[in-house]
């Protein structure tokens, strides 16, 4: 299959986009490239492919062919140019930012973001001189204002990890593309099956591919995609990607690769100096797993529908934040943003707080305890305790992790029997 069939459905592309049979063996699944190094024909083809003249292979710290399969894959789901796979979402984060920053320079983000990543943008990258400031996303006039001339990218989660609260994407885009800055998605909860942050003005998207891309539990993962949109050379505030970069001898980016600067650059620069990398088995299991991503979001979102529901009816329980019910703040904004559904996250309260919330973690038996999501298991976590521990109350609160709720993420299994567990458990939990 070629590259240049967009016009192909997404769940022909979650199958095909990025292979083809092998060429050396004509294998119909792609081969896991289990190498290091790669034989240059001469002497010439080895200083072409350094000089970045010719696309090809050097080392695996750099780029690997069953790797670069799950990277076209990507980024033909999101929409974009290209992308960049690494080892972790984590990764991925940095890998976004490092070619936009300097020492000095900010980002303003989301409070509602994964727990991790709260800690990663409010203490970690202090140590590069970078710092992040956190507003309130739903508050636009808030995020206009946290931008100065030291800002060099927005970023938010389409949907929020943990109370799958919906960002207005579009709205976002606009305020990042009026200060000249990159808006930066993370999609890893909605996955673009649900949401494709670049349709709504995203420059730049990143994964855990830990979760639904790969889908069953079993490696993690990270990718950045850009969309090829940013005029990088527009502003001055992106030297790295826009003058001569020292740390490749000069070379300029945007002048030389167009609308894939930043994915050359992630590759040439950030793989190659932060080494921050995917290994080929790890893709060869998120390309196993992402070939039923459609099937099995429908799933997950059919079944968070269902359980969402039930739970609000239940006295037991005080609020469900599930935005696909009627009674989520962000009902309307699914629509436009997640046209297929609300994802399969969300949080609930229970009465009885902190200690029933425990009492409930510790009584259900097909919902298994575990820090992490998207799943064909469905997984339970009070966030409170353990990722969003490191925050203070406060952050808690505005991150949905309050002490007395729980995150659900709701697997594929069959929605009466993940009811059935919930149901005994609360019983045990309030009783
Ligand atoms: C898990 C997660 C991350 C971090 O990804 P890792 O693969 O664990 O490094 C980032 N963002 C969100 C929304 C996540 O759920």
């Amino acid at each position: 299959m070629s590259d240049d069939t967009p016009s192909y459905g997404f769940d022909t592309l979650q199958i095909h986009a990025g292979a083809r049979p092998d060429p050396a063996t004509g294998a119909r699944q792609t081969p896991i490239y289990q190498t290091t190094g790669y034989v240059f024909r001469d002497a010439d083809h080895a200083a072409a492919l350094f000089n970045l003249q010719e696309v090809g292979y050097i080392y695996s710290r750099l780029t690997n062919p069953t790797v670069a399969v799950l990277q076209e894959r990507i980024a033909t789901l999101e929409g974009g140019v290209g992308a960049v796979c690494c080892s972790s979402g984590h990764a991925a984060q940095i890998m976004a930012l490092f070619p936009l920053m300097q020492p000095g320079c900010n980002i303003v983000v989301s409070t509602r973001l994964y727990g991790g990543t709260v800690t990663q943008f409010g203490q970690t990258i202090k140590r590069f001189g970078w710092s992040a400031k956190f507003v309130d996303f739903d508050d636009l006039d808030a995020v206009r204002a946290a931008i100065d001339d030291d800002t060099r990218a927005v970023f938010g989660e389409a949907i929020a990890n943990p109370g799958g609260y919906i960002m207005d994407v579009r709205a976002i885009a606009d305020i990042a593309d009026a200060a000249g800055i990159p808006l930066i998605i993370d999609n890893t909860t909605a996955t673009p099956y649900l949401c494709r942050p670049i349709e709504h003005g995203a420059t730049l998207v990143v994964h855990s591919t830990t979760k639904y891309l790969t889908g069953n539990g079993t490696v993690t993962g990270g990718c950045v995609v850009d969309s090829g949109k940013f005029d990088w050379a527009a502003s001055g505030k992106f030297p790295s990607l826009s003058e001569p970069e020292p740390a490749y001898h000069g070379l300029r980016f945007a002048e030389t690769f167009g609308p894939l600067a930043f994915t050359f650059h992630g590759i040439a620069v950030g793989l190659r100096d932060l080494g921050m990398t995917m290994n080929p088995q790890g893709a060869h299991y998120t390309l196993m797993g992402i070939e039923t991503l459609s099937l099995r979001m429908a799933r997950h979102v059919e079944n968070a529908e269902k359980i969402a529901k039930w739970l609000e009816a239940d006295d037991r329980v005080e609020f469900v934040t599930y935005a696909g019910l009627p009674s989520s703040p962000y009902f309307e904004r699914v629509k436009t943003v997640c046209p297929r559904g609300a994802g399969a996250l969300f949080t609930f309260a229970v009465k009885g707080g902190y200690e029933a919330c425990i009492k409930l973690v510790d009584s259900l038996e097909i919902f298994s305890h575990v820090a992490n999501l998207g799943d064909t298991r469905s997984l339970i976590i009070h966030s409170a305790s353990t990722t969003h521990r490191q925050l203070t109350p406060e952050q808690q609160e505005a991150a949905g992790a309050a002490p007395n709720v729980v995150r659900l993420s709701i697997g594929i299994e069959d929605a009466d029997d993940l009811i059935a567990d919930l149901d005994q458990a609360l019983s045990k939990a309030t009783a």
